[in-house]
Order: structure tokens, then sequence, then C-alpha cells
């Protein structure tokens, strides 16, 4: 029997009318949830993704400002205008699109981001938070590719889950946030002996890797759940994954397909962290406030 598909876009859909009502209620106290996007360079793949992005803000009500700088621009420049944006009250969130031209340090620039703006997820403090189990954003992807198990109702606790790569933005992350949810969790990379004798132990299986149709029907346990990461190009330059889609829909019980899965659940979650950023900004706001008129109510300290 055919895999039952697990849309993307309709589930991203779904959330992201809840996050408009949310933007509104959050407005209505004061505070209207904002995103910076920065971007360097002109790196055609990057100019659409920032694009999507700034939309899909613009789609629930969320204030955004796209920042476009030459690809010359210092790194110096760089941290200073996201040392701008630190102190600026109206943006909840930045975000500076991945990759950055070579005069760059990328990690010196997400560093430079405050960890209550790090809406990206990737700076040391968030993946430390991962680790740890404390509060932190978590990488979109991965948090997205979570949500999608929400959303079929599949409890994770006890079950295997195998996830193929191990980047700082995906991999890893997708691992921690298995192993929170109490499933047992393998990670596989390019040194992985045999692939597939993992990938089959697996009742999810997470494909982050980046080779198109790496994984095939065969390396699939029958009923397992597939979520496939990967953005790669046929061809015909035709977007697909790392998951041979038509093969394994075959074996798998519920998956992702390429375009219309993981993508869009990727800018969901982006705007769920800027939610929750601009929520916590009017929770400290209304904490100060508070503290502000209880020392104004004070009885004055009696003189000695
Ligand atoms: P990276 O290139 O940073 O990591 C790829 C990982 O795959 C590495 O850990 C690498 O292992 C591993 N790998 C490479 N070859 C093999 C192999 N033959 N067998 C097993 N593992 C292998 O990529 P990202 O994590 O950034 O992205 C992965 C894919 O997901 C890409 O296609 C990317 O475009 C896509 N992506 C999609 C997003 C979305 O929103 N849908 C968002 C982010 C990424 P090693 O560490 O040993 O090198």
């Amino acid at each position: 029997m055919s895999a039952n598909i697990i849309d993307g876009r309709q589930l991203s859909h779904t959330l992201r009318q809840d996050y408009g009502q949310r933007v509104k209620r959050l407005a209505s106290q004061g505070v209207t949830p904002g995103l910076a996007v920065l971007l360097v360079g002109q790196n055609p793949a990057s100019q659409v993704y920032v694009k999507n992005k700034v939309l899909a803000c613009k789609e629930i009500g969320m204030h955004s400002v796209l920042l476009e700088f030459e690809a010359d621009m210092t790194q110096a420049r760089l941290l200073q205008e996201i040392d701008r944006l630190n102190h600026d009250a109206s943006i909840h969130g930045i975000l500076v699109q991945l990759p950055l031209p070579p005069q760059i340090d990328p990690q010196s620039v997400i560093q430079a981001i405050s960890p209550l703006k790090d809406v990206d997820g990737f700076n040391l403090e968030s993946a430390g938070g991962l680790m740890c189990g404390t509060k932190s954003f978590w990488p979109c992807t991965p948090h997205g590719c979570l949500q999608m198990l929400d959303a079929i109702g599949f409890d994770l606790k006890g079950k295997h889950a195998v996830v193929v790569g191990r980047s700082n933005i995906v991999g890893k992350p997708m691992a921690l946030m298995l192993l929170q949810r109490n499933a047992t969790v393998t990670i596989c990379h390019s040194q992985t002996a045999d692939l597939k004798a993992q990938t089959l132990q697996a009742d999810v299986l997470v494909a982050a890797v980046g080779i198109r149709h790496l994984i095939k029907a065969d390396m699939v346990q029958p009923g397992a759940v597939v979520l496939d990461v990967g953005m790669n190009r046929d061809e015909q330059g035709k977007l697909c994954g790392d998951v041979d889609f038509a093969a394994v829909k075959e074996v798998a019980s519920y998956i992702t397909p390429v375009p219309g899965g993981v993508g869009p659940m990727t800018i969901t979650m982006l705007l769920a962290n800027t939610l929750e950023a601009a929520q916590t900004a009017l929770s400290t706001l209304t904490d100060l406030s508070a503290q502000t008129v209880h020392a104004a109510h004070k009885p004055p300290t009696p003189r000695a």
C-alpha cells in the first residue's frame, strides 16, 4: 500500500493561520513581532529564500525588514549592523542568510546575534540549550520535521530514529530533538560503514544529506516514517530530495515529498521562533513595568 503523504504546505498553512492570530494578539498588547533578514551578495538561491521569508512574515501580519548588502561588505560592517539590530526594539528575530562571502566568518557573525533574537537557532547558546534541554530557539528545519511527526500523532517514545547527516544545522539538532522525545537515535554520515544496515533499523528515517535518491526502497523498513530534508536538482533542474520518493512511498507508512514537504515547514518554524521571541520581549516589558509600579508604591525607607 502506498504511504500517506505528509503535506508540508497544508500543515504550514494551518499553523500560519494560528500564528496570524497570535501576531494580532501580541500587537494588541503593544508588541508587533518583527524579523530582520540580512543578505550579503547576490546569490540567486539566497535571494529566493530571503524573499520567501519576508513574504511569509507579511502573510501573517508580522513586521519584517530585508537588508541587502554588496558582496564586498566587510565583516566589521556586518557586525555593526547586527549590533544595531540587537538594540532595535522593533526587531525580535535576526537572520543572516548563509552562505556568506569568503571575507566573512559565518561563526563570528552567528555569535554576534543576541541569543534572545537568534531565531535561526544557530548560535552556541541556542545549541547548548537544545543539548541540555533548557529553553532556547531550535533550528527551524529539524524543528519543522518534529512538528510533522506531531501532526501525524507519531509517539517517538521507544522508537528507533535514524538520522542520515550530521550537520550543525540539520542532522545533529534533529538527533537531539528526537532524543528529547525518548527515541533511540542513530546518526549516520559519510563514514558510516553500512548505511543500509542502519537505515533498515529505522522506525523514523530522516535524510539530510544532499545526495539525490541516496535512500532507496530496499533501505527502508516496511511501515517506517520517512522525512526527506534534502534539496537537490535532477538533470532537468527539477527540485528533488535525498529519498527515491516514487519507490520508497510503496514501502513507508508516511513520507514527505520534495518539494512541498520539509521546505515550507522550515520557514513556518522561523515564524514560530520569531513569535516566541516577541512573546518573551512582551513578558520582559510587563515584568519591568510591574517592578516600576511596585517601586513607585513602596513606602519610603525611614531615615535613621
Ligand atoms: P551538509 O552538507 O552540511 O551535511 C550533509 C551531511 O550528509 C554530512 O553530515 C555528511 O557526512 C553526510 N553525508 C554525505 N554523504 C553521505 C553518504 N554517502 N552517506 C551518508 N551520509 C552522507 O548539508 P546540510 O545538513 O546543510 O543539508 C542537507 C540537505 O538538506 C541538503 O540537500 C540541503 O540543501 C537540505 N536542506 C534543506 C532545508 C529545507 O528547508 N528543506 C534546510 C537545510 C538544508 P560528513 O559529516 O561525514 O561529511
